[in-house]
């Protein structure tokens, strides 16, 4: 699946609707200090069911909900959709055969997230797990935040086996037998 767009409202600093168009041979986003770079890779880590407030930057998680400006009022309600080409056709049923995947996460202050997969509500583990089988997701080392490759160099054997798991392909069936273990 190619990831081809990131629509963001009331997430972070990203108050008005906004939408991303990531086109073949995009390679980084640039601007000053301070204007939202970083909160755009967080929404997408967000989106893929990050379910700690401190990886993204806050205590508690209602804190990615825009927070209010000296000209602008908070708001209560944050969203986040990631739109994925299913071309290949390899995403998991019910969604094989739909030309896009729009994964949307949803919090309101206060309620906590939901999940919705092409306007279907589910499980955020669904969506985990979904991001799992494709060497992708909120804790996946394709994405690098600041530090990480110094904690990589110096993690323990048994931490760093991620992320010849995550090259192996095999974190999904990790993450499912997890979950059959919970059962
Ligand atoms: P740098 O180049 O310094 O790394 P950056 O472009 O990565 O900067 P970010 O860290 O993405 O910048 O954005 C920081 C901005 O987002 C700050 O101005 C901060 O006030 C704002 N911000 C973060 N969370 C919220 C929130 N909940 N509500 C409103 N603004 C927020
Ligand atoms: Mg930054």
């Amino acid at each position: 699946m190619q990831f081809t767009k990131l629509r963001l409202s009331g997430f972070k600093s990203f108050v008005d609707q906004t939408e991303l168009l990531i086109e073949p041979g995009m390679t980084g986003v640039v601007g000053p200090n301070g204007c939202g770079k970083s909160n755009l890779l967080e929404a997408l880590r967000w989106a893929m069911g990050e379910t700690s407030a401190k990886r993204m930057r806050g205590e508690d998680m209602d804190d990615v909900i825009f927070g209010g400006t000296a000209t602008r009022p908070a708001r209560n309600i944050c969203e986040v959709t990631m739109v994925l080409g299913n071309n290949a056709r390899t995403a998991p049923p019910p969604f094989t055969d739909a030309e896009e995947l729009e994964i949307t996460r949803r919090l309101e202050r206060g309620s906590g997230s939901d999940y919705r997969i092409n306007g279907k509500l589910v499980r955020a583990r669904d969506v985990q797990i979904l991001f799992a089988d494709h060497s992708s997701g909120a804790n996946s080392p394709s994405m690098v935040s600041q530090g990480r490759v110094g904690a990589l160099i110096n993690a323990k054997p048994g931490d760093r086996r991620q992320l010849l798991e995550e090259a192996a392909g095999i974190s999904g069936l990790h993450a499912r037998r997890h979950e059959a273990e919970l059962r």
